[in-house]
């Protein structure tokens, strides 16, 4: 028997006009989708008259209905696998599922189309040879700045999604981490109210603060990279700026110094010195 084929299939990101003509031939003529939400599928499908049974596939229940569609594949049904909008596993579920398809050596297929980081980086007018995907950052302040402490010194665009109510103090982070940079907000793409603001990331952070219609709908940021490579000093405080996040002055300073092969009585003074600072 013929194995089925597993297709990962790009949905629009807001246009629906943005579908391919093989993504609505693939969905057609697949024995089932497997669906983030398969209300909002629902709704894709019966726009374009398509009718297919509908197989929900999200994070809380992949590890189990992997298993399921796996069988399926393997008895000779072809799967589609899309997720509420752009591309699957991207930001999405769909990894446990592709990753299990090729464990089980079944042919796995894209069919692609939009996706918000794709888009946004087309549109945003940073350095596009070379970039960075970071997806959300964490919604904790005191872990996303240490995860921006960790992203300063990386010389591609970076490109974050992030949720309209935390964009704010997302910014203001950033603002504090980065310093002077060129950043891009992509909002609300490819649909009524779409927006597209490029400035220095002090300028957007105030823009953000004084209009709040900057602060709905769907986001991708696109920030510029770090300009120079940071000398060792820089890098050596940057290091130390992550681990004081979580650690007492004196164990940041011994476990700095351990880390980059510079002297723990600098670090304990740098340290020292940012805290009398705050
Ligand atoms: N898999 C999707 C893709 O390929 O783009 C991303 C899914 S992720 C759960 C959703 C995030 O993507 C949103 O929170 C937003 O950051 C970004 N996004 C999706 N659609 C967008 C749009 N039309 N404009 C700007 N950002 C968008």
């Amino acid at each position: 028997m013929t194995a089925g084929v597993l297709y990962v299939v790009a949905t629009p990101i807001g246009n629906l006009g943005d579908i391919s003509a093989r993504a609505l031939r693939v969905l057609s003529e697949v024995a089932a989708i497997a669906a983030e939400d398969t209300r909002h599928t629902a709704q894709l499908l019966q726009y374009f008259s398509i009718q297919r049974p509908l197989i929900a596939l999200h994070e809380h229940n992949e590890a189990t209905q992997a298993g399921v569609l796996i069988e399926r594949l393997r008895a000779g049904d072809s799967l589609a696998l899309v997720s509420d909008a752009g591309t699957p596993l991207i930001s999405d579920p769909g990894f446990r599922l592709v990753s299990a398809a090729h464990a089980a050596m079944l042919p796995v297929r894209a069919v692609p189309g939009a996706s918000a980081a794709m888009a946004a980086l087309s549109v945003a007018g940073q350095a596009s040879d070379r970039f960075v995907f970071e997806g959300f950052l964490p919604a904790k302040s005191a872990a996303r700045r240490a995860r921006l402490q960790e992203l300063a010194p990386e010389r591609r665009s970076l490109i974050f999604y992030e949720a309209p109510h935390r964009l704010q103090e997302t910014l203001d982070d950033m603002r504090a981490v980065f310093g002077r940079r060129s950043i891009t907000l992509c909002r609300e793409l490819t649909k009524a109210f779409e927006t597209v603001l490029r400035m220095d990331l002090a300028e957007l952070c105030e823009r953000v603060r004084q209009d709040e219609d900057q602060r709905r709908g769907e986001i991708v940021l696109v920030l510029e990279g770090c300009a120079q490579a940071l000398t060792p000093v820089d890098e050596h405080r940057r290091v130390l700026d992550i681990l004081l996040q979580d650690l007492p002055v004196s164990q940041a300073a011994s476990l700095a110094a351990r880390l980059t092969g510079g002297r723990r009585k600098w670090f304990y003074e740098e340290a020292l010195a940012r805290e009398n600072r705050t």
